[in-house]
């Protein structure tokens, strides 16, 4: 692993650096495991042909979901290729999710929430991805303000991983990994705290 002297974390093949390593940081193999994917490149979530999904009916049964959402309907977070796999997503991101989406005042589109492991494969996400496990999602964003507005509402009601794509946003609580971390499309990952410049905002404090 390479990293810059604004400790900045380049994907393999991206010689272009200069400062010292930082093996204080290389000792935190989950993290990197999230970002970058079996192709070596920073694809956890798919890339950005990762499309939305839509459910077209469903012999499972919602009614396993313990919570009511004012914003999303469980359905919306189903793995495409298992109808009724929403109801795998963790009950407290989903409560974080719809007061984030409260707070930001904004429509979040669900572009992907929980992963089957078949289907995160398939869009080539890392074998541990949060998206697995429910604890995490991708929400649509194509401007900074978006991106901007979805990220301030969900740091303010403790998410404390991001994602940030060309298309979407990717929110992240999984107690799992490591927390007060921002990875990007470009292949870029940095801690809270970190030069965010170049970025277009900087997730922590935005
Ligand atoms: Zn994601």
């Amino acid at each position: 692993m390479i990293y810059d002297a604004q400790n900045q974390i380049r994907p393999p093949g991206h010689l272009a650096f200069s400062g010292p390593l930082r093996p204080d940081l290389v000792a935190l193999p989950p993290f990197f495991r999230d970002g970058i994917g079996p192709t070596g490149q920073w694809d956890d979530e798919g890339g950005t042909t990762e499309q939305p999904h839509t459910v077209a009916g469903s012999e499972l049964n919602y009614e396993q979901s313990p919570i009511i959402m004012s914003h999303f309907d469980i359905r919306e977070f189903d793995s495409p290729d298992q109808p009724g796999s929403g109801v795998y997503m963790k009950i407290k991101f989903l409560e974080m999710l719809d007061a984030a989406r409260e707070q930001a005042g904004i429509p979040f589109r669900v572009n992907s929430g929980y992963r089957t492991p078949t289907h995160n494969a398939a869009v080539g996400g890392v074998p541990d991805s949060a998206h697995t496990r429910g604890w995490a999602a991708d929400i649509a964003a194509r401007t900074l303000e978006q991106k901007m507005r979805i990220v301030r509402a969900a740091r303010t009601v403790g998410f404390n991983r991001f994602g940030i794509y060309d298309t979407f946003v990717h929110l992240d609580c999984d107690p799992g990994k490591r927390a007060d971390v921002a990875w990007n499309g470009k292949g870029y990952a940095l801690a809270r705290g970190g030069d965010f410049s170049g970025w277009g905002f900087d997730p922590f404090s935005v």
